[in-house]
């Protein structure tokens, strides 16, 4: 099946006179015959069922739609994308462990890998995304877990080379993370390139509307986890009367885990009523995917040839340094999202913010309506002028998420506000 079929038709299978629509089941507690069952439940030995902060069947509906979408074999959903984030690494690093992260990513995710992290042990170090080989080589210790990047960075909209970090990292015997929330599967499958785990905030694009936040892992399967460096995947898990993921999963040893283990004890997941309306996002989102690329490509052009805009990033601009790589990562195009800086600087940026009337002033991205956010005020206020300019981001930056207006309104709407920042 093609991307815009899967969105509509994978996870659910409705038979003979079922419901057309996916059935929501709103429930905490599923129903066993006996008492036995219900033991080898709790020993992994039988799948089914237990506790809906582990499993839920609307949830499972979703979470086998998005790995299917993705080319993984699991899933695992989160109440946001940052839980997404927190799980997918502290499956497979404890205090005393080391990280690698490419620095342009989400200000959010900077705050979790150089703060909170570092208050559990975890240590992060950040690399350029445009390092070579040998720099990244250089940066990865005895005791690195992981390379951690995004697909398309938020907000910096650097192109993150999956197959470059993808080399490093599995030379060293470790997994690469991606978060492809920017891309979605409809225009990346970090997969393909030799990503091991992919992580997203289904809050954006996926959702689409701005209506819930939520997030989810996804296991390639493809990874080795049994090669010395990962004793949690292979040694038994005395909470389980030791399991051993590796050894009882195989294929499915990461993600199991994260949802056994650390979801039973961290409880971030989302309710059957959270994947039913993430599901009406995903259904639409091969169609919608195509619109946004269409509409934001158009604003980019203008906006780039406008004498009061300074600089555009947005990789599907042929002037873009990322536009090489776009080519090769994102050949159908860079989704909504793109970052523009105004020649009078902050002032001017804040002027054209509060000047726009079609376009809300809002802290989110990839909604389904064009929208606007001042990254250095807002999302990456808590960052250090020095990160800011690693994250990509200058203190005038105006990232725009273009919606699914006509374009000829989107282009109107920031004409009037250009007019308006330079005259005032
Ligand atoms: C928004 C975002 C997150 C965090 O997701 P939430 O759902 O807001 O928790 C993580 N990564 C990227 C790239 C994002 O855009």
């Amino acid at each position: 099946m093609k991307m815009e079929t899967k969105c509509l038709h994978e996870g659910y299978d409705p038979q003979n006179g079922a419901p057309q629509a996916m059935p929501i089941y709103q429930s905490t507690t599923y129903r066993y015959q006996s008492t036995e069952h219900i033991g080898q439940l709790f020993d992994l030995a039988v799948e089914g069922h237990m506790y809906s902060r582990i499993s839920n069947p609307s949830v499972e509906m979703v979470e086998k739609k998005i790995a299917a979408l993705e080319g993984g074999i699991g899933a695992l959903c989160t109440t946001s994308g940052q839980a997404a984030l927190l799980i997918s690494i502290l499956n497979i690093c404890s205090a005393g462990d080391h990280f690698l992260s490419v620095s342009t990513i989400y200000g959010g995710s900077i705050n979790l890998f150089s703060v909170t992290l570092k208050r559990f042990g975890i240590a992060c170090t950040f690399i350029d995304t445009n390092a070579t080989l040998e720099e990244i080589g250089a940066q990865i210790r005895p005791n690195t877990r992981l390379i951690f990047g995004e697909t398309l960075a938020n907000p910096a909209l650097t192109v993150f080379d999956i197959e470059k970090f993808a080399q490093a990292a599995h030379s060293h015997n470790i997994p690469l993370v991606v978060d492809n929330t920017f891309a979605t599967p409809v225009l990346c499958r970090p997969f393909e390139f030799g990503a091991d785990i992919v992580v997203h905030s289904t809050s954006k694009y996926m959702d689409g509307h701005a209506i819930q936040l939520g997030g989810v892992i996804v296991d390639s399967g493809n990874f080795n986890w049994d090669n010395g460096k990962f004793p949690e995947l292979v040694e038994p898990d005395a909470s389980y009367h030791g399991v051993r993921y590796t050894h009882d999963f195989g294929k499915a040893a990461y993600i199991t885990k994260a949802r056994v283990q650390l979801m039973r004890d961290f409880g971030a997941y989302p309710t059957a009523i959270n994947a039913f309306l993430l599901n009406l996002g995903l259904e639409t989102l091969a169609v919608r995917m195509e619109r946004y690329c269409k509409n934001a490509q158009t604003v980019a052009e203008f906006l780039a040839a406008d004498s009061r805009v300074e600089s555009v990033h947005y990789p599907g601009l042929a002037g873009d340094p990322y536009h090489k790589m776009a080519k090769k990562y994102l050949p159908d195009g860079c989704s909504g999202v793109m970052s523009f800086s105004l020649k009078g600087g902050r002032e001017s940026a804040i002027r054209f913010m509060d000047s726009l009337k079609l376009a809300s002033n809002v802290v989110h991205v990839a909604d389904i309506r064009t929208c606007v956010l001042h990254p250095a005020s807002a999302t990456h206020r808590q960052l250090t002028d020095e990160q800011l300019v690693a994250a990509g981001i200058t203190p005038g930056m105006i990232r725009l998420s273009v919606g699914l207006e006509h374009v000829d309104d989107i282009l109107e709407d920031i004409q009037q506000a250009l007019e308006k920042a330079e005259n005032l």
